[in-house]
């Protein structure tokens, strides 16, 4: 484990979502949260907002201070609407029964449908 030097949280060496919040391709950024192209798309756009903040999963979602969790959530619509999206699911897989491949709390956003 890292420290994040700029806000002190635990950052895991191997977390592939982690590295890619650092040296990923993204199509956009706010403080502490980027979005990237998922590399398996599921729908005709399907992005991945990812957090600086590394938890498991969204059951840890309380760890995120309030100010931060609401502007994440603010990201996620953003991103949709700056990829012209007006019609999208957002989905969060919690566990591996339930689909999750990546222990990074990661918000899917799928549109793009006609
Ligand atoms: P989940 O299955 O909900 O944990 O979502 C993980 C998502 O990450 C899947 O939709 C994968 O296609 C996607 N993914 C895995 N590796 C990469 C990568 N290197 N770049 C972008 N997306 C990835
Ligand atoms: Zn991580």
């Amino acid at each position: 484990m890292r420290r994040s030097r700029r806000r002190g949280f635990a950052l895991p060496d191997d977390c592939l979502f982690c590295k890619l919040y650092r040296e990923g391709d993204h199509v956009a950024t706010t403080d502490g949260f980027v979005a990237i192209r998922d590399i398996n798309p599921q729908a005709p756009v399907h992005l991945l907002v990812l957090p600086e903040r590394h938890v498991d999963s969204f059951r840890e979602i309380g760890e995120f201070p309030p100010e931060e969790a609401k502007r994440m959530l603010e990201f996620v619509a953003d991103v949709a609407a700056r990829e012209g999206l007006t019609d999208y699911r957002v989905a969060v897989n919690v566990g591996p029964t339930a689909g999750q491949t990546v222990f990074h709390l990661h918000w899917h956003i799928k549109g793009g449908w006609v």
